[in-house]
């Protein structure tokens, strides 16, 4: 992949210059004073002709044990879940729709959801990449691990942050940072299934 990441992953500290660009992006949204008629944002893809039961293919490009489990269990978790679509792992796919994989890297996002571009509404060549910072996500537990990979398929949905207390409007795995640890048993959560449901 020639181009950087259009998109930073969940982030424990976002940069200034981050929160700009999302706030440039949703001025309407952020700036309002009027109560939010839900909380889930979007971003500008979304996989092609996804609904009902449909797949939705992903391979592992390198995976260790750790983020293997994190993963798998992120994609059970959202497959019981009524968001449209489940997701599938095809071992010999050699364009899938999700492609995952670990890494260290220096930069400090504990992972990264990133794709080529936006077509219609949809992502361009109907394929998104996630890759989880080994380095950053090295001292988290297992099932926040698992929250954090469930955090980037929700971007691959096409989900964007939410900024709400787990009371209000009530938990969602596409809050940043540390705060959905503690939101309750497991994602994804109410908003993040509506945001889903919205897109499809
Ligand atoms: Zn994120």
């Amino acid at each position: 992949m020639s181009e950087p990441p259009r998109r930073s992953g969940t982030r424990a500290v976002p940069r200034i210059l981050q929160v700009f660009l999302l706030c440039a992006s949703f001025v309407a949204v952020h700036f309002s004073t009027a109560a939010p008629a839900q909380a889930y944002h979007h971003l500008c893809g979304s996989f092609y002709g996804v609904s009902g039961n449909d797949p939705i293919s992903y391979k592992y490009s390198k995976i260790t044990n750790t983020y293997y489990n994190a993963f798998n269990g992120a994609q059970g978790r959202w497959d019981t879940t009524s968001a449209p679509g489940y997701f599938r792992y095809e071992k010999n796919n050699g364009d899938p729709e999700v492609e995952v994989r670990d890494e260290g890297h220096a930069w400090d996002d504990w992972a990264r959801t990133s794709w080529q571009g936006c077509t219609f509404g949809y992502w361009s060549y109907d394929e998104v990449y996630i890759v989880f910072n080994t380095s950053t996500m090295r001292g988290l537990s297992a099932r926040e691990k698992k929250l954090v990979a469930e955090h980037e398929l929700g971007h691959a949905y096409g989900l964007d942050h939410e900024y709400y207390t787990c009371a209000n409007p009530g938990p969602a795995v596409m809050r940043q940072g540390t705060g959905k640890f503690s939101c309750g048993s497991d994602g994804p959560w109410y908003d993040d299934v509506k945001g889903v449901k919205a897109k499809y």
